[in-house]
């Protein structure tokens, strides 16, 4: 399908490139290699994923304020960069980010990760990534293709190709490879930087600015009027719907949480107990019948904290939230036990009960927590 395909002269690419790119920080060249610095590549790269760059200019900032270099990161505690991390969503990024920064730190200076190849072995590096960081940093002839890459490449050429196919993806990557080689007087990451930003601010998903783009005379999809609808959309699957309530139980100023387990979504995060499904008067009897015979003398006083629906790539959270005040009773609960009296309430999505902490608003404002309960934490 590739083998008479062509891009096109990426002159004028580069001209409009030069002219312009956005000053953003992470775009800083080393005066002496004219390189760029491969540890901001990857931190940026990693935090741009699913986010925009406005978005992530102050988290980028901060990160690499507290983090200047990856033997800093590689000795950071974990808690520290979730927090960090926190409100910028998809919170593996961050997990496997410190994951690869203690494993490449470990690595004597010569022999660590320079190429696209050796990139890919690392957490939370994919294609994409190793490809950015191996182009613009040591201008290494390796395609990195995201969205915005795929959806330049796909109209220029006026293909059916779906968003997040992967065979779609390996066109384009073949595509590219051919395309340094028939160029080899421009650098291969600046050309992977100029499509990247092409696709950001020209080559839009619903609305292409085709008549400033410096490809719309050599663009198919122009031509055949196709480009708002390229890529074409992938098959959508109905996301599952999870309903829950997040019961914030309090005791003498202090909340109960749980930490989520290391792995998988929101993983290494802190939340309250989710309680499946929504609460009723006869639900809330029920809880306070299996919470009396750990909380001697004390009276339970419930608060409604509002309903939030938060929405996953691939899941969506309903959840009307509670809180449970224990009123009337000295001494301090365990949490663990308290946490396993409800486990006939609980969601899957609550950690299992020995994680469970009574945590002062100072504590927790040291820790990560998701997005999704932020509103109702600000309500306490
Ligand atoms: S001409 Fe339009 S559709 Fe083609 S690459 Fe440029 S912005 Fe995209």
């Amino acid at each position: 399908m590739t083998s008479t395909l062509r891009l096109p002269d990426p002159g004028p690419l580069l001209d409009w490139f030069a002219g312009a790119a956005r000053d953003l920080p992470w775009r800083t060249v080393d005066p002496l290699t004219g390189r760029r610095d491969p540890y901001r590549v990857w931190i940026s790269e990693i935090m741009l994923q699913q986010t925009r760059a406005a978005a992530v200019i102050p988290y980028y900032e901060r990160f690499l304020e507290r983090y200047p270099d990856l033997d800093s990161l590689a000795a950071a505690p974990e808690d520290e960069v979730l927090k960090l991390w926190e409100g910028l969503g998809y919170y593996s990024r961050a997990r496997n980010l410190l994951a690869a920064a203690r494993r490449v730190a470990a690595l004597p200076a010569d022999a660590r990760p320079r190429t696209a190849a050796s990139l890919r072995g690392l957490p939370g590096i994919g294609p994409y990534t190793a490809g950015a960081i191996a182009s613009l940093s040591y201008d290494e002839a390796a395609p990195a293709v995201d969205g915005n890459v795929l959806r330049v490449l796909c109209r220029l050429l006026d293909q059916d190709w779906q968003r997040g196919d992967s065979a779609a993806r390996r066109h384009a990557e073949t595509l590219l490879a051919a395309w340094y080689a028939a160029y080899p007087a421009a650098s291969p990451g600046r050309l992977n930087e100029a499509l990247i930003e092409l696709g950001a601010r020209l080559c839009l998903p619903r609305r292409p600015f085709c008549g400033d783009c410096p490809f719309a005379a050599a663009c198919a999809a122009r031509r055949s009027g196709r480009a708002p609808g390229l890529p074409l959309p992938p098959a959508r699957r109905p996301r599952p719907l999870e309903l829950m309530a997040p019961l914030f139980l309090l005791h003498g100023g202090a909340l109960l949480c749980l930490r989520r387990p290391p792995a998988g979504l929101l993983g290494g995060l802190w939340q309250v107990p989710f309680v499946d499904g929504l609460l009723h008067p006869g639900r809330r009897a029920a809880i306070e019948a299996a919470l009396e015979p750990h909380c001697a003398d004390a009276r339970f006083i419930w608060q409604p904290l509002g309903s939030h629906r938060h929405v996953f790539s691939h899941l969506e959270w309903e959840l009307g939230a509670e809180s449970l005040t224990i009123s009337g009773s000295s001494a301090s609960p365990d949490p663990a036990v308290l946490t396993a009296s409800l486990e006939a309430f609980l969601s899957t999505q609550s950690p299992p009960p020995d994680t469970a902490l009574w945590l002062t608003a100072a504590e927790r404002h040291e820790l990560a927590f998701p997005a999704a309960l932020h509103g109702f934490l600000a309500r306490l």
